[in-house]
């Protein structure tokens, strides 16, 4: 168990500050995530260097569709996360440290043995991701660090559910640890946010508002889920508050498979994937996705309407940019391309 960052004392219990759980955890115990335990007065996080598994893949998998299309990130994350979302794809992995410790009986992965990997495998980046990096934010900042002092050029990105702290992204941003983090916005309704995933909606917002306010490239995902969050209503105020964010924020939809604790529900049809599309682009977002539907994640200037990145499943088959320009009517397409 290694100390964590990002907490103080009250009393003989510690409050911890790295999500927006905020909690209070006295001796003995452990925070809501079940990652971070009260030691003696001392906070720990039980997930320092405990990597569930390592894989190579396209950064549009993540997905990032305006960040150095067609590289390679190698991923990885550990068990835990901050939030319990009834249909998680990942449970597994995300929900598996509240149901035993026995979840981080697993053997260590040291930052700088990542470090290394990255380099050996020539990956472009390393992306923190599938379960919730704030969770093992101290163990991917130092991977990040390592691997800085190994490849300055390697980017590190975050595939987050956005309920961490202020303090976490100070951190982030005062040592410049990510180049990109993609948010997931589940919902407009803080009712959701309680009941399905067990967080608040507030949080994911101020999050979100910090992010776009920084350098750091946002891209957006909200997986539709059938009779929860799907409704026209509150798509378009998805859409809407996007759009005041940034008119040039991606925005994907992704489909629901119905799982874990959502086994009920249906999956996603592909008209309420387009329909949602069409909504969002009618709030005035320029670059609006549906992830595996042919043709609709493809990258369309927003001016003109030429294709200036074709995309078929996560591979990019074509890339027209010019200097991140529209090849014909050379407007800027907003992203980090080089
Ligand atoms: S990371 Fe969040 S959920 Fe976990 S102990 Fe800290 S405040 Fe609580
Ligand atoms: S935030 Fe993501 S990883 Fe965490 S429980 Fe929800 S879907 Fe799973």
């Amino acid at each position: 168990m290694k100390d964590a960052l990002l907490w103080k004392k009250e009393g003989g219990a510690v409050r911890c500050l790295l999500c927006a759980h905020s909690c209070l955890i006295p001796a003995g115990g452990v925070g809501y995530c079940a990652c971070r335990v009260n030691e003696r007065g001392v906070l720990k996080t039980l997930t320092y260097g405990k990597s569930t598994g390592f894989a190579m893949d396209p950064i549009e998998k993540k997905p990032f569709y305006h960040f150095h299309p067609g590289s390679a990130v190698l991923s990885f994350g550990t068990p835990g996360c901050t939030m319990r979302c009834l249909g998680c794809q990942n449970w597994h992995l995300s929900q598996s440290p509240r149901e035993s410790r026995r979840a981080f009986d697993i053997p260590e992965t040291m930052p700088a043995e990542i470090a290394a990997m990255a380099v050996r495998e020539l990956a472009d980046g390393i992306a923190y991701t599938y379960s919730e990096p704030t969770i093992f934010f101290e163990y991917a900042r130092d991977t990040i660090l390592e691997t800085k002092k190994l490849d300055k050029k390697k980017f590190h990105v975050f595939v987050s559910n956005g309920f961490f702290s202020e303090q976490m992204w100070n951190l982030v941003t005062k040592e410049k640890l990510l180049d990109a983090i993609r948010i997931d916005l589940k919902s407009f309704s803080d009712a959701f946010y309680r009941e399905y995933c067990g967080a608040r909606l507030e949080p994911v917002l101020e999050s979100i508002k910090r992010v776009r306010k920084s350098k750091i490239h946002l891209e957006l995902i909200t997986l539709l889920i059938p009779g929860k969050n799907d409704s026209a209503e509150e798509v378009r105020a998805i859409s809407e508050w996007v759009a005041k964010l940034g008119k040039d924020v991606p925005l994907h939809f992704i489909r629901f498979f119905p799982q874990y604790k959502a086994g009920d529900l249906q999956a996603t049809s592909e008209g309420a994937l387009r329909g949602a599309k069409g909504i969002a682009e009618e709030a005035g977002l320029r670059y609006v996705y549906v992830g595996n539907l042919g043709g609709e994640d493809d990258t369309l200037c927003p001016r003109c309407g030429t294709k200036v990145i074709g995309r078929a499943g996560f591979s990019v088959v074509q890339n027209a940019l010019r200097g991140g320009k529209c090849p014909s009517c050379k407007t800027k397409i907003a992203g980090v391309w080089a």
